[in-house]
């Protein structure tokens, strides 16, 4: 049986738990990796955030999330990049070696020009992320999400915007809920190479019910999710494999069942 060495879980994912219930949860199941959403460290100092991981000996793999580049005025404009400061800040005091980027779209610009300001907006933090030792990880999401959440859609915007920021500070988290249609998907992944810094599971279930909290358990859907960690395996990936599910219908079940039931998904389906 595989061992849990590489399996992390996305605070997100048991929603219901806090902070210090999730770690210890997480921790007495044998889990060492949690991607921190930013909402988990709400209300308390970064660094008593960070004793709570350490005394379970959990490792944060990733802060989530950054991003929302585009804007309408230089106020917007100035605070996204501020928050993004505040992000990459939070990530090293956390010892997250990178923040998840949500790129971030507005439906009253253009999709050329909401793309642009997300270019320059990444390019702006590359500077900051070196500073700090925090790596930016873009993450492409599903293009259902292209008018208010990300104008940055496929694994192969990721590497063409990577070609113009540099590959030090800049790299690709892949989650299958948002790249699994894509007929470059293969090709794209062997391009990006080790700019994959980021591999986020779950399913896509049929019918879907609501188009962001009704993601499925690995094996629940359609998703080839072995298929895809052998794709981001085949470019010498080998980091933290992140379950990251938003599911009304998963959050309401009892959590300790459903920690059980990600466990074994993973086992059988990734
Ligand atoms: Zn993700």
């Amino acid at each position: 049986m595989e061992n849990l060495d590489r399996l992390a879980l996305h605070t997100m994912t048991t929603k219901p738990w806090d902070l210090p219930t999730a770690c210890a949860k997480y921790a007495a199941a044998g889990i060492t990796g949690v991607g921190v959403w930013r909402q988990w460290l709400d209300g308390r100092p970064l660094a008593e955030s960070k004793t709570i991981l350490d005394d379970q000996g959990l490792g944060a793999v990733s802060l989530v999330r950054g991003g929302f580049f585009p804007h309408l005025n230089e106020t917007d404009h100035r605070e996204a990049h501020e928050d993004n400061v505040r992000a990459l800040d939070q990530a090293a005091a956390i010892g997250a070696p990178q923040v998840v980027l949500v790129c971030g779209a507005k439906p009253e610009i253009p999709l050329v020009e909401n793309r642009k300001q997300i270019t320059e907006g990444i390019s702006n933090l590359v500077n900051h992320a070196s500073k700090v030792g925090v790596k930016l990880a873009i993450e492409p999401l599903h293009p259902m999400y292209a008018d208010c959440r990300s104008a940055i859609n496929t694994i192969g915007q990721c590497n063409d915007m990577i070609d113009q920021l540099g590959e030090d500070w800049v790299g690709i988290a892949a989650d299958v809920y948002h790249i699994w249609w894509d007929p470059q998907l293969a090709q794209e992944i062997e391009r990006a190479g080790k700019r994959i810094i980021g591999f986020h599971v779950c399913d896509w279930v049929t019918p879907t019910n609501d188009f962001l909290n009704d993601r499925g358990l690995m094996g629940e859907g359609c998703i080839d999710n072995r298929g895809i960690r052998q794709l981001v395996e085949a470019t010498g990936f080998d980091g933290p494999i992140e379950v990251e599910i938003f599911s009304d219908h998963h959050w309401a079940s009892d959590q300790d069942e459903y920690l059980e039931k990600i466990i074994t998904a993973y086992r059988e389906n990734v």
